[in-house]
């Protein structure tokens, strides 16, 4: 029925309230039908690392992603081939190769697809062996009528695929980086020939016992969504994870509505930072959602993150401040075309990456705290 408002009507009623009054009786509990704008602005919002040149190629993911959907391409095939160059970068060790191990020093990968017009999702978590773990998630989608294979299992399935499994994907950087965190945690076993370096691994090490690690390095992921010029929508989350994680430990990101989720007609949203706070919130499907009732990306972006803010109870997630000690950042694309992202913190890092008919750009987040996130 709500299919049969006109794009006209749709747009006057505007915000939440309109819109639902103009739903059927109890439509608002089981995910009132879409009203789906016939155009859109296109436009491919990622995580700030979608527009770095850390490899020097001649593109971005989201200049790359942005110049197949304006050649026509199927929105997830552009987005999957963005994300791809920041996954193979060894330079960025947030994501795919080279991305930072777990405990063990195994390169444990996480990421999730949508596909909005389909309406296919597939994932994959603590895959090992493929650095491309977003193409791994496009075939489970493509080829099974699942959503979410793990560990061994998706490896197998990758292999199946025809996906070239590797024994190590880590690089000397992210190997060398793990090395460091070992001799931090375990200075008996592993020792470290730098005494220089002791001093420093001793903060450290109180940070980590207070179970703060340091918030600017232990996360990183690649969030992208799209929106083509006839509405089709599709989004990516590829991750290596948290840092140094308990090995089979699996974020937000590969989870359908926390790190990752995508509504056809209605919008795209992603996360970025600490997956447990947004697991527990499920912020991706419930952004969308509030975009479904009529909500701005803006302001349903602000209002996840203050969920994730009201959702912390304990005492060793907290700094010195009594603020989060951690960060996490949502990014929200609508149908129409209109995006925003916001953070818990404000600072240098807090941006994202734009790609539309203006070009490629970062913006500033919209920050929920006036203040810059501590940092040993
Ligand atoms: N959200 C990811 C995770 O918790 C990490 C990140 O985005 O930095 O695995």
């Amino acid at each position: 029925m709500a299919e049969r408002i006109r794009r006209r009507e749709f747009l006057r009623a505007g915000a939440t309230a309109g819109v639902a009054a103009m739903l059927p009786r109890g439509a608002l509990g089981q995910a009132p039908a879409v009203v789906r704008p016939k155009t859109a602005r296109p436009a491919v919002v990622a995580s700030a690392n979608g527009h770095e040149f850390t490899n020097g190629g001649p593109r971005t993911c989201v200049q790359e992603a942005w110049e197949r959907i304006v050649r026509g391409e199927d929105p997830l095939d552009a987005l999957v081939a963005g994300v791809e160059i920041v996954e193979l970068d060894p330079l960025d060790d947030s994501v795919g190769f080279g991305g930072l191990p777990n405990a063990d020093g195994v390169v444990q990968l996480d990421a999730c697809v949508m596909h909005g017009p389909k309406r296919r999702a597939g994932a994959v978590a603590a895959l090992e062996g493929v650095r491309t773990a977003a193409r791994v998630a496009r075939a489970v989608a493509d080829h099974t009528d699942h959503h979410l294979l793990v560990g061994r299992g998706a490896q197998e399935f990758a292999r199946g695929m025809g996906f070239r499994i590797e024994d190590d994907l880590n690089t000397e950087n992210s190997r060398r980086k793990w090395l460091e965190w070992k001799r931090r945690i375990d200075p008996g076993h592993w020792l470290d020939p730098d005494r220089r370096e002791r001093a420093a691994a001793a903060a450290r090490r109180e940070m980590i016992a207070a179970g703060r690690l340091d918030p600017e390095k232990a996360w990183g992921t690649i969030h992208a969504s799209a929106v083509t010029s006839a509405g089709a929508l599709a989004s990516v989350t590829t991750t290596s994870g948290l840092a140094w994680k308990i090995p089979g430990r699996v974020g937000d990101s590969p989870i359908l509505g926390a790190g990752n989720y995508c509504a056809d007609g209605v919008g795209a949203a992603g996360s970025t930072g600490r997956g447990e706070a947004n697991l527990f919130s499920l912020g991706s499907f419930w952004i969308v959602e509030q975009l479904r009732l009529g909500s701005h990306p803006k302001d349903a972006v602000m209002a996840a993150l203050r969920r994730v803010r009201e959702g912390i109870a304990e005492k060793r997630l907290l700094d010195a401040r009594g603020l989060p000690g951690f960060d996490v950042k949502f990014y929200a694309l609508d149908a129409g075309g209109r995006f925003a992202a916001g953070s818990l913190y404000r600072g240098p890092r807090a941006r994202f990456a734009v790609c539309d008919a203006d070009g490629p750009r970062f913006v500033p987040t919209e920050p929920l705290l006036d203040q810059e996130i501590l940092t040993q």
